[in-house]
């Protein structure tokens, strides 16, 4: 059971049914291993310890994700996740984050999204980035009632993931041999995409 408080330091407010019922929403897609290194999920809408401009963050190697209660979405509870994760593997000590950048190309930015193998904007702006973008994207593209940016980037180019290229299929893969989605959702995803 993940933790779910409020962490805005002044006292305790009970979080209401929608936004608790979010969360939940969220969780029951991933996988068991993603959501055991998920320690906390804490809400601080103080304006100060999650900058104006950001929407949430993950804390490095703790496991805990603050998030703001507005604007809140799955999506965003998704990419969080996937921050924790990845950051308990690189503490496992595992290959992960060295496989990752093994098959992530360096391009300059000033080439297409998919010459990079990147599928936003943001997701191009740091390699821990890349990782939650595309795991947010997988899960709101499984998601029907979720907007996911790999069904603009293959909407916008007119290919299917197949036509991406190796980069594309290789970061997939890694994703799912290191349980950042089961064998039944990268089955689904390709399914659905190719
Ligand atoms: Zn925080
Ligand atoms: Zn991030």
């Amino acid at each position: 059971m993940v933790l779910r408080q409020i962490y805005d330091g002044k006292e305790a407010k009970e979080l209401d049914d929608g936004m608790i019922k979010l969360i939940d929403e969220a969780l029951d897609w991933l996988t068991p291993e993603m959501i055991a290194s998920i320690e906390c999920i804490a809400f601080n809408d103080d304006g100060k310890h999650i900058s104006g401009s950001e929407w949430a963050h993950c804390h490095n190697y703790t496991g805990i994700i603050c998030l703001k209660t507005a604007p809140l979405c799955k999506k965003t509870i998704w990419h969080e996740a996937a921050h924790a994760y990845t950051f308990h593997l690189i503490h496992l000590g595992g290959d992960f984050y060295k496989d990752w950048l093994e098959v992530s190309k360096t391009v300059s930015r000033k080439e297409s999204l998919i010459e990079r193998g990147v599928i936003s904007i943001y997701g191009g702006t740091h390699k821990l980035e890349d990782i939650a973008t595309w795991v947010a994207a997988i899960y709101s593209s499984l998601d029907p009632n979720s907007w996911s940016d790999f069904d603009d980037l293959l909407r916008s180019s007119g290919m299917k993931f197949r036509d991406l290229g190796e980069v594309f299929s290789k970061k997939l893969e890694l994703l799912r041999k290191y349980k950042f989605i089961s064998q039944k959702d990268y089955e689904k995803f390709l399914e659905i995409h190719n």
